[in-house]
């Protein structure tokens, strides 16, 4: 595996299937665009239905064998794909910050190591699974097995690529099912490196199947395959829907961690430094691009101009640049049509009798990264939840900011929306603190912090956000079916 694939000007993408590089069987590749400044920098297999088929039989072929493996030789893979990564952090950071536009920093500090300990997590959760017994006294017993159910389909979006590639593909393979799983086509590098790393760990043939190519060409016959009895899935709302009808229809298990609208509850009893601190960084964090990032931001009214103040001072703080300089606070977005969806959403506000308080540009850097897709953190005022900036998720650099003037108001506020997925709340008022994360609709409450992951924990949305829970031992059992067995001892 050479450096030299991030500097050559064309990286050429390559599926992996049944433990060998393959090109798609039609011959065609789509164009990798590096972000940061509009250039094609590589080629990535544009699969179709045949590349599928060849993927999942080789996964059916590896999955008795994989199966009756021992948890800890399936375990000692997995932590020796870990080590390999480990080793190769900084080249993979590379990679991601190259495909994605984020800053290299980021990349360095979260993407990668948390990809890192996803294989770790779940090599050493799988030694200390036990089964449940259900005692009947004298007349009997059930023991319930949990067994990985076959062939399973992960499919991943372009924001954290390598990060949530790898919360799917960990867990499958950990619980002994065989894979075939797609990251987006507009991200497919680290997926693709990290084939070759588990080709050099000696995984047997067929156990893992990384296909590359576009949602409709690649991931529909994937989820549509007779032979996939699961579908792990993360990105829009709009896709979930659809592939959710397909798994309905074929009674395929599925987990679906969908699209946000997340608020910020901010009340004037919070810790201001650190509050302002956080909310600028679950504001902005990879370009607004992370599921979990808050986009309304709902302040005590008593609170309001002081925070707005200060939240503008600390964005305006942040340093718009080229992904690779360690000064870059925010690279670039991950490509043109989604920075044009992210700008229309600024002229959208306008129209809708919003303030840009900050921000709303498209920017432009020097040098040879004038044609990279750069915006402005933006921060708008001015507008109802009833507008479509405070319904729709933009999942770019902009938040609004609504003031409230009681804790049934900012509940309310919180609650208007489809989405479920995260929220923070900022007092130092615990008992209020309790009230007003038990009382928002969504899967995940942060109090006083945002993004603090614990991987034991349940991880998903309610509403529109996702169907499902992944994360420690909810991951595990999505990953397996239990068969209970009665012993009749009469
Ligand atoms: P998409 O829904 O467009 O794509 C997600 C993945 O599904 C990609 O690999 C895509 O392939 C593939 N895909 C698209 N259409 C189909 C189809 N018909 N059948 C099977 N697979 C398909 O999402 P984005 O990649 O744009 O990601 C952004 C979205 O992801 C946001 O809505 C964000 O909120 C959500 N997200 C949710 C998270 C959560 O945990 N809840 C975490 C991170 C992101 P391709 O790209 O090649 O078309």
């Amino acid at each position: 595996m050479g450096e030299e694939l991030l500097t050559f000007r064309l990286m050429k993408i390559a599926n992996y299937i049944d433990g060998v590089f393959v090109e798609p069987q039609n011959g065609k590749y789509i164009d990798n665009i590096d972000p940061s400044t509009g250039k094609i920098y590589g080629e990535t297999p544009r699969s179709t239905e045949a590349d599928v088929t060849h993927a999942v039989g080789s996964a059916k072929k590896a999955f008795p064998s994989w199966s009756q493996l021992s948890a800890s030789k399936r375990s000692s893979f997995l932590l020796k794909l870990a080590d390999e990564l480990d080793e190769k952090l900084e080249y993979f950071a590379k990679a991601e910050s190259k495909d994605n536009g984020k800053p290299l920093s980021l990349a360095k500090k979260v993407d990668i190591p948390r990809a890192i300990d996803n294989f770790r997590f779940f090599a050493t959760a799988i030694l200390h699974e036990n089964s449940e017994i259900h005692d009947m006294g004298t007349s009997g017993f059930n023991y319930t097995l949990r067994r990985p159910l076959g062939v399973v389909a992960c499919i991943s979006p372009w924001n954290l690529p390598l990060y949530l590639f790898t919360w799917k593909i960990a867990p499958a393979l950990a619980a002994g099912n065989t894979v075939v799983a797609k990251p987006s086509e507009i991200t497919p590098a680290t997926a693709f490196i990290l084939s070759e790393l588990i080709d050099k760990v000696g995984f047997p043939k067929g156990v893992i199947n990384i296909i590359h190519g576009k949602g409709e060409d690649a991931g529909q016959p994937l989820v549509s395959h007779p032979d996939v009895s699961l579908i792990s899935f993360t990105g829009g709302t709009t896709t979930g829907e659809k592939i959710n009808r397909i798994a309905a229809a074929n009674f395929k298990k599925i987990s679906l961690e969908l699209g946000g609208k997340n608020s910020n509850v901010i009340f004037s009893d919070c810790d201001f430094d650190k509050m302002i601190q956080t909310t600028v960084r679950s504001s902005f964090s990879n370009q607004g691009q992370i599921c979990l990032c808050g986009s309304r931001i709902l302040v005590e009214s008593n609170l309001y101009t002081r925070f707005l103040k200060a939240f503008i001072q600390e964005t305006k703080k942040l340093k718009i640049g080229p992904p690779k300089d360690p000064k870059s606070d925010l690279g670039s977005i991950v490509s043109k049509d989604h920075k044009e969806k992210i700008l229309s959403y600024v002229e959208l506000a306008k129209k809708e009798g919003g303030e840009v308080e900050f921000g709303g540009e498209s920017i432009t850097l020097e040098g040879e990264y004038s044609g990279g897709f750069y915006m402005s953190p933006t921060i708008i005022s001015g507008l109802d939840m009833s507008c479509r900036i405070n319904q729709e998720e933009i999942f770019g650099p902009i938040v609004t900011v609504m003031p409230f003037s009681s804790e049934n108001e900012a509940i309310q506020l919180a609650n208007n929306s489809r989405y479920g997925l995260a929220a923070t709340v900022w007092t130092n008022d615990l008992k209020k603190a309790h009230r007003i994360a038990d009382n928002i609709a969504a899967g995940i409450i942060w109090i006083n912090s945002w993004l603090v992951r614990d991987l034991r924990t349940p991880f998903g949305g309610v509403k529109e956000s996702g169907v499902g829970r992944e994360g420690g031992y909810e991951s595990l059992r999505f990953f397996t079916e239990p068969k209970n067995i009665y012993v009749d001892l009469k």
